[in-house]
């Protein structure tokens, strides 16, 4: 049986895994991406990243693939060595930003990577090139990678189309993705509803204005700054006046009584306060965070046509309670709708970490789609097999 390799690259990392057709990893390896900065400037007065420090014959545009190839062909030398695992014929490329194919190149571009290592490709089209299209290699961005290893496992034990199935990330960033899907499903920037102005956030989408974006409200990150902005208005009459008809006591009282004005205000002490119900203004931050993700997720949902969404990452797997209620709201939002039969399910993602597959589902082949869901199944976070046992007790 064949080899697959799996190309994830992100801002700080690239990760590659050589896995075997039944999706046995034979070998695996990280790497510095070579969007990482240093801690230096360019002559140009830019931030130095990794690849302007090592890679200084190269012309900037072939940089990034130049990397990567030396960077593969070190690792595949490696594998063979030490597993003695064969070379792979498929690629799978799971990348930080939006990615194409364009004159036999796979292209991308992304907010982690700079533009300066960027081609032209003529008609105001320009975009890193990461590596050669070769027969047999496919690229996605991450999320829709992610989403594609968990399609393929919801086909092979659910029988559900991978089109019909999403992604969505709940950890320090928010994020969605469909199976097999080329375009950017930015769901963190959905305005997801009316928001406060003091409850506005600067948000990466949008320079010099603060934004309702849903990530701003339902990312690990904008846990914590949608606290502090709240810890931030204790006694303000605007933070009395807002959010009325809520049943309890008002956002002040909330506030003033909240174990969150000591201590570290951080998304992980916010969700453990929230789990017990017993801090108001920690319930009340949680409650926003899975009122702006069901509205994104049923949003997501309508348009993309879809019957489930798994949710992974931080938040999801450390609070599946949490899940469940975004799946609550999403019920309330979704009664009795039309457009949506089956009705929709959320829930927590049943893989245990969609995204370390992310790369190498893209080139699973079909008739494989069984061995790889097994797999997937049994490897927890660090890439170790865990026993079957073990895994339905994380469902
Ligand atoms: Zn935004």
């Amino acid at each position: 049986m064949s080899n697959t390799l799996g190309v994830d690259l992100g801002g700080t990392k690239a990760g590659f895994v050589l896995a075997d057709g039944d999706g046995n990893f034979l070998y695996e390896k990280s790497y510095p991406s070579p969007f990482q900065r240093t801690s230096r400037l360019t002559a140009g007065g830019e931030p130095e990243t990794v690849i302007d420090a090592e890679m200084t014959d190269v012309p900037a545009e072939r940089r990034v693939a130049a990397y990567l190839a030396k960077l593969e062909s070190e690792f595949l030398k490696e594998a063979k060595r030490t597993a003695g695992a064969a070379a792979p014929d498929r690629k799978g490329y799971s990348l930080c930003g939006k990615t194409w194919t364009q004159d036999g190149k796979i292209v991308m571009v992304g907010s982690n990577a700079p533009m300066r290592f960027a081609a032209d490709f003529g008609s105001g089209r320009s975009g890193i090139i990461v590596a050669d299209a070769a027969e047999g290699s496919q690229a996605a961005n991450d999320g829709n990678a992610a989403a594609t290893a968990q399609g393929i496992y919801y086909r092979a034990v659910s029988g559900i189309e991978p089109r019909e199935t999403g992604y969505i990330i709940l950890g320090t960033g928010f994020g969605f993705g469909i199976p097999f899907y080329s375009a950017l499903t930015e769901i963190g920037h959905i305005p997801v509803r009316a928001m406060p102005d003091w409850l506005l956030q600067e948000c990466g989408c949008t320079e010099g204005r603060r934004t309702a974006c849903a990530e701003n409200y339902a990312s690990g990150r904008g846990l914590q700054e949608t606290a502090r902005i709240l810890l931030s208005m204790e006694g303000k009459p605007e933070l009395e006046a807002s959010f009325p008809g809520r049943p309890g006591p008002g956002p002040c009282k909330l506030v003033s009584e909240s174990a969150l004005r000591d201590g570290a205000a951080d998304s992980k002490r916010i969700m453990e306060l929230a789990r017990g119900g017993k801090d108001g203004l920690a319930c009340f931050i949680e409650d926003l965070a899975a009122d702006v993700t069901a509205h994104a997720a049923v949003t997501a949902a309508l348009l993309f046509g879809l019957q489930v969404i798994g949710a992974g990452e931080s938040i999801a797997l450390h609070h599946p309670w949490h899940v469940r209620r975004i799946a609550e709201k999403a019920d309330a939002l979704t009664a009795g709708n039309n457009m949506l039969r089956p009705k929709l399910r959320i829930e927590p993602t049943p893989l245990r970490d969609p995204a370390k597959f992310g790369a190498l589902s893209l080139v699973v082949p079909e008739e494989r789609y069984e061995a790889w869901a097994s797999k997937m199944a049994a490897v927890k976070k660090n890439g170790t097999r865990i026993t079957t046992d073990e895994t339905d007790a994380h469902r």
